[in-house]
């Protein structure tokens, strides 16, 4: 059961799952849609709605996926969803996943906690009333570690303190209220996994980049989204986009800020690897989901050298930093539990840059250029709503 089935990481990895033979159900709000309706944004790439989309896939592939359109704050409907399909593992993407939208004023933190909290604590419920061996996948972040001056471990860190030793889960300190609702997250799931001995993975993911998987490239109408706006747009892909319009790339501030970064076809085998190690009942398995690190400098200076190849000239410009964060920094996060288990890295090589760009190219004329520089700031976030991110 894919909650979250219809947004960017959802899509890909239930059309990966199906294909692969195992019996999916996409569970979505279309919130996410929404969210573009209400602040005049749109996906790169035209993509198609939900329903069209699984029939679609049925079409091209002859394999069925199951749709159930509803809430996960609602538990009624959960629960109903849970005992229709009887998950026996369950991804949990449903959530809100924007920073610069949980920073945009008070009601949309609220709604980002709200939403993302009490959504896992019913998934959490419902797990326990209906499907007790369900093992659940939950998507977590790097962000949630935030950067500190030490190595990042993989979700726990033995720490010897007056003379005593424990292993504990290592400390989080999220830079806004959507990385702090994924804090809470993982905190509740710990919690529910000790005390109904629930079999649980915290997968604390990087950032996400590329659009084709192997799987999308089926059919034009399988198209995944890419989102090119200062509120959604995530660091590689809002640059590749940026460059393909003529827009310079917009670092913010020093772009010594580093992260890990993944390929959107590896969040895909990471999950097919997580639902094929369940955690034992009662322990909460930790992995970070990335497999390289780079600086949002160093990501323009590969989208600069990938463009140039295809003849573009991609320029940077330093813009006012919107967020609150380091810029120059110790990073060093593990990353290594994912490829014991068997993940073969798709590294970000110039052919993955250059096939990223040209599927931008592509659709470049939906660029509307007014959306790409940074609407957002940390410092002003308002206690009265914004109808609009500017
Ligand atoms: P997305 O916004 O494209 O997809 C999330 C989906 O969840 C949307 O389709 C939305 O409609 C749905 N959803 C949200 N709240 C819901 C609710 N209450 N009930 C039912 N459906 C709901 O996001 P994404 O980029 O695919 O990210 C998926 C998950 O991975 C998120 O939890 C995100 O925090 C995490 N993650 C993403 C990235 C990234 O780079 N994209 C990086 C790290 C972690």
């Amino acid at each position: 059961m894919i909650l979250g089935g219809d947004g960017y990481c959802g899509w890909a990895t239930a059309l990966h799952l199906s294909n692969r033979g195992y019996e999916v159900a996409i569970v979505d709000n279309m919130c996410r849609r929404t969210f573009d309706d209400q602040l005049g944004f749109n996906s790169l790439t035209p993509i198609k709605g939900i329903h069209e989309r699984v029939r679609v896939w049925e079409e091209v592939s002859g394999k069925r996926i199951q749709l159930y359109v509803g809430d996960i704050c609602d538990y009624e409907f959960l629960s109903a969803a849970f005992q229709a399909f009887e998950p026996t593992a369950c991804v949990h993407f449903g959530e809100q996943r924007s920073a610069p939208y949980s920073m945009m004023d008070r009601s949309r933190a609220v709604f980002t906690q709200t939403n993302n909290v009490m959504g896992t604590i019913n998934v959490c419920y419902a797990i326990k009333e209906f499907a007790p061996e369900c093992h659940l996948i939950k998507l977590g972040t790097m962000g949630e570690y935030g950067t500190p001056n030490i190595d990042i471990e993989e979700g726990y860190i033995t720490i010897e303190h007056n003379g005593r030793t424990d292993t504990l889960p290592y400390p989080k300190q999220g830079n806004s209220f959507y990385h702090l609702s994924k804090c809470h997250d993982s905190a509740n799931m710990l919690m529910c996994t000790k005390t109904w001995k629930m079999r649980t993975t915290d997968l604390n993911q990087g950032v996400v980049y590329g659009v084709a998987t192997p799987e999308t490239m089926m059919d034009d109408r399988l198209v995944n989204r890419l989102d090119y706006d200062a509120v959604f747009g995530t660091a590689l892909n809002r640059f590749a986009i940026q460059a393909a319009v003529g827009h310079p790339m917009t670092v913010y501030g020093k772009g010594g800020q580093t992260r890990g970064f993944l390929n959107i076809t590896d969040t895909c085998k990471c999950i097919q690897i997580a639902c094929d190690n369940p955690a034992p009942p009662g322990e909460m398995k930790i992995y970070n989901q990335f497999t390289e690190q780079f600086s949002v400098n160093e990501l323009a200076a590969l989208i600069t050298e990938a463009g140039q190849k295809l003849g573009l000239d991609p320029q940077v410009i330093n813009v006012p930093n919107p967020r609150t964060e380091m810029e120059e920094h110790y990073y060093n996060a593990k990353h290594s539990k994912l490829q014991d288990l068997g993940l073969e890295p798709n590294l970000m090589k110039e052919s993955i840059l250059e096939s990223l760009l040209t599927t931008v190219v592509k659709y470049k004329d939906n660029v509307d250029q007014r959306l790409i520089l940074p609407g957002v700031n940390w410092t002003e976030s308002a206690s009265v709503g914004k109808t609009i991110a500017k």
